[in-house]
């Protein structure tokens, strides 16, 4: 297992009670600032960042585990800011919705959790206010949020501890970027017996008591109500009700109506085949960890297949670790900058290759080029705020054959994909998109124009693969 830099100082560490000593060489913990909490301290306060989740979330089991040793009570954090980078109404009302869930599930553990809003809602002020011997946060490997707790790290005179909560495999283990998946799959594999078990969900024994007075936002109201600076140009969905109730509810259906078929039908856009988790997983909502589990627990009902849980779990935990790894290790990960060497080479060599034709990124944005199912999908991501992974495959790479050169396709690809997805600005996205464009996790094929050695989809075989005029009936027929 490889080392982590970040690791407490030994002086520091031996301030610690053992209990803590022993927490923060889990490789899911990263310690930002060591030392011990602070004696004089009336609680451990959890920043609930990118895990939006009472149960299944390693960062509130850690929270819960310290304050029991320290005899403390806990309180869960969530500040809900009107800038998060390129988030709008529809990305807000499903995190809103599930704000709800999080207050009832911690409840259940004996956890108060507080949400507050700009202009009152500095997490250092709440520190101060409800004096905090410690602060526990989660991680999230995109630029914008990793900086803000390397920032907070700086500024805090406490011990702050960030936990690795919303992979299966703490994301540490592997300290390098892998090109592609069979190389990293191995390595994954030999960690799951590790991890691939229930957490504890202990409670905590210590309940906080509200001070007279204590200004917090009611977690059923709108959080955005009054902001002015905030982009309310993308309508919420009825497609999807955000919050971990309505995703545990969605993983049922899963497990019992469709993951059987799935690693037939994953690829069949226009068959309900796949678990729709993507939205709840990118929003914390719900843990990958719960989800295998229940795959794992459906295999040995006799409810699914081998073949369907190792093609599950392959997405859920290959692809999906694999996307993890590769925002962590390359810094320009939305960008063509992070392609490879032979894909950047190539790209630049049919970069004035005659696009014919071309369009506007307004053109894409309204669905309107030549070609019916890419219209299709685009419209399915506009309305619904999802897509299926084969049309977005597609998606992409036609972008990519329409826009004036790769660069530009690449940065149109992330405007429209994080603006319109409700699961967009993830991992994931960046990472489906420099496989498509930028031949990220891939290899080179056979040179042809626009593409060089880029995988080609082209629309005739792509449509032929699957029902492609149902899902476009399909799409046509969706409500807005
Ligand atoms: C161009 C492009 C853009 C994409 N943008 C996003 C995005 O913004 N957010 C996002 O979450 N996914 C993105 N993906 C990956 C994938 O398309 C979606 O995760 C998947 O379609 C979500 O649907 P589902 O939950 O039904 O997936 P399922 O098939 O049910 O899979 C279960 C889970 O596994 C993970 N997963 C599945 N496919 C992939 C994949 N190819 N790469 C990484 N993880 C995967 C997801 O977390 C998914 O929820 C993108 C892929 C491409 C090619």
């Amino acid at each position: 297992m490889a080392a982590k830099a970040d690791k407490t100082p030994e002086k520091s560490k031996e301030e610690l009670p053992a209990l803590l000593k022993v927490l923060a060489d889990d490789p899911r913990v990263t310690v930002r600032r060591g030392g011990a909490p602070l004696p004089e301290g009336k609680c451990v306060v959890y920043w609930m960042q990118r895990a939006q989740r009472g149960f299944d979330n390693p960062a509130v089991d850690l929270a819960v585990a310290i304050a029991n040793e320290l005899g403390l009570p806990l309180v869960v954090y969530f500040s809900a800011i009107s800038n998060f980078p390129h988030a709008n109404l529809r990305h807000y009302c499903f995190l809103n919705q599930g704000l709800a869930d999080i207050e009832e599930d911690l409840a259940e553990r004996n956890i108060a959790f507080v949400v507050r809003r700009p202009p009152g809602n500095s997490l250092e002020a709440l520190l101060g206010e409800v004096g905090a011997a410690m602060v526990i946060g989660d991680e999230n490997p995109c630029r914008e949020p990793e900086r803000w707790r390397k920032v907070l790290a700086r500024r805090l005179s406490l011990p702050f501890w960030t936990v690795d909560a919303d992979v299966v495999v703490p994301s540490s283990i592997f300290s390098r970027h892998f090109y592609m998946l069979h190389n990293m799959r191995p390595k994954l594999h030999a960690e799951l017996p590790r991890y691939l078990h229930p957490l504890e969900n202990a409670k905590a024994q210590h309940r906080w008591a509200k001070p007279r007075g204590f200004e917090h936002f009611a977690v059923r109201e709108d959080v955005t109500h009054g902001w002015r600076d905030f982009d309310r140009s993308v309508k919420p969905v009825d497609h999807f009700t955000g919050g971990t109730h309505a995703a545990l509810k969605r993983l049922r259906h899963f497990v019992q109506h469709q993951l059987a078929h799935y690693d037939t039908q994953r690829n069949h856009p226009e068959v309900d085949g796949t678990s729709q988790l993507s939205p709840y997983l990118h929003f914390g909502h719900i843990s990958p960890l719960t989800i295998a589990l229940a795959v794992e627990d459906a295999v040995t009902a006799g409810h699914a297949t081998q073949a369907a849980r190792d093609s599950y779990l392959d997405e859920l935990i290959g692809w999906r670790e694999l996307s993890v790894n590769f925002v962590k290790h390359v810094p320009g990960y939305d960008s063509i900058e992070c392609a490879p060497e032979w894909a950047k080479k190539t790209l630049e060599e049919h970069s004035r290759d005659r696009r014919d034709p071309g369009y506007a990124l307004e053109e894409l944005e309204r669905g309107e080029t030549c070609d019916e199912l890419w219209n299709a999908g685009q419209v399915q991501m506009v309305k619904t705020g999802w897509m299926h992974n084969y049309l977005r495959m597609y998606w992409a790479k036609k972008i990519l054959e329409w826009a004036p050169n790769p660069a530009i396709a690449w940065e149109w690809a992330v405007i429209l994909n994080d603006k319109y997805e409700l699961d967009g600005r993830d991992p994931n996205g960046y990472s489906g998109i420099a496989w498509a464009i930028g031949g990220v996790h891939d290899r080179p094929w056979f040179d042809r124009p626009i593409f060089g050695t880029i995988r080609f989809m082209s629309g005739a075989s792509t449509g032929k693969k699957f029902d492609s005029k149902r899902y476009i009936a399909q799409v046509s027929a969706l409500e807005v």
